[in-house]
């Protein structure tokens, strides 16, 4: 017989998902009411509000799509690209290689800027690559490299591409609500993030802005949207202005209660609050690593607070300890990822999950399952 699911109390202390408060959780669970009820359409607008706060931007077109954060990836390639475009790549760690991936699905073609995983992307190289594909109609790249721990100027990198008459494509999936993200003030066009990751709601949306200039891209295409779901012209008629919502999908009503709720949370605490918050957290965690034994990985200007990429000590096994420090401590950290696997652990203080007890909590654990 099965029976009902009870989880076990976890810090989540990985790459995503973080920590969901009990404040979100219980605004999760409240009646479903219809995806087309007068009073779902009036949260809808509030959480387009909050989302446009959030992305620090006045984009019309900024909503949650109802999938994780890798569908917003897809969403932002599938609608900016059309078969013959050319969009070039960065990549500095696994999610710039899921930008390639996209792009080629999309019968474009990748022009790939290829840094080391753990360093920053080179705005010098980018410029070189506009300068050689001068037709290019894409530059994309990753703000936050949640499988390296390291920010790139994302501000730097969006005006390369303006300067030159490109759309840019932003992974914000990590970075929104931890670091600084300016949508407008940085000029980016569609910048996509994930739910579950520094806003501490439930797993599954991907929340999305576009720019003027990527929706007239959109409106303008010559090929039709390579998916029916992700096709920003058809989401438009039931995520956009006015009370004629047309149905598409079922909107996940309740986990739009979630993220509503996390983004007022948000609101409470101020974007600043929380960029500091995170950088305060950082910075006691690190010192508290380095007071183990344990280096980060990444060079100090290009950290992410909340994703700090940790070395492996000589002779310490990967699986074992964070075996153990799941079944002992209950405390969920990130293995390496692609080329970093069995090199680094990736120790997350996202959203909630960025708070002193965790960090006391994530210390002591090492520090007992290290000795042992
Ligand atoms: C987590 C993550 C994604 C994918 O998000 P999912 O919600 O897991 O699909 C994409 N890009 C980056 C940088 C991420 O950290």
């Amino acid at each position: 017989m099965s029976s009902t699911f009870y989880p076990p109390q976890r810090t989540l202390m990985g790459p995503g998902p973080s920590d969901v408060s009990a404040r979100v959780l219980a605004a999760s669970a409240r009646p479903t009411i219809g995806h087309l009820d007068p009073e779902f359409v009036g949260l809808m607008d509030d959480v387009k509000r909050l989302l446009q706060f959030a992305f620090q931007t006045r984009n019309e077109l900024t909503i949650p799509l109802s999938a994780p954060g890798s569908a917003g990836m897809e969403a932002a390639f599938v609608n900016l690209l059309e078969p013959g475009d050319t969009a070039i790549v960065c990549q500095n760690g696994v999610f710039g290689g899921r930008m390639k991936e996209n792009v080629e699905r999309c019968g474009a073609t990748a022009v790939m800027v290829q840094d080391r995983w753990g360093d920053p992307v080179d705005p010098e190289k980018v410029a070189a690559a506009i300068a050689a594909n001068p037709n290019a109609k894409v530059l994309a790249f990753v703000h936050a490299e949640t499988s390296t721990g390291v920010r790139s100027d994302a501000e730097q990198l969006c005006q390369l591409a303006k300067a030159a008459g490109m759309l840019t494509i932003v992974d914000a999936v990590t970075s929104l609500a931890g670091i600084d993200l300016q949508v407008d003030a940085w000029g980016a066009d569609v910048v996509y993030s994930g739910t579950q990751k520094c806003l501490s709601s439930l797993p599954g949306i991907a929340p999305i802005t576009f720019s003027a200039d990527a929706v007239a891209a959109i409106t303008s295409r010559t090929h039709k949207v390579q998916s029916w779901f992700l096709d920003m012209n058809l989401i438009m008629g039931y995520w956009g202005e006015g009370a004629k919502r047309a149905y598409h999908h079922t909107a996940p009503v309740n986990a739009i209660y979630a993220l509503h709720e996390s983004l007022l949370m948000l609101e409470e605490e101020g974007l600043q609050a929380s960029f500091a918050r995170h950088r305060d957290n950082h910075t006691a965690l690190a010192s508290g690593l380095a007071d183990l034994g344990l280096e980060l990985a990444v060079a100090e200007p290009w950290r992410l607070p909340q994703l700090n990429a940790v070395m492996i000590p000589e002779g310490k096994d990967d699986a074992a300890t964070r075996s153990r420090l799941l079944a002992d401590f209950n405390l969920e950290v990130g293995a390496g990822l692609g080329e970093l696997a069995g090199k680094q652990w990736r120790i997350g203080l996202m959203g909630s999950s960025s708070h002193a007890v965790n960090i006391n909590r994530c210390l002591s654990a090492f520090e007992a399952v290290l000795a042992s």
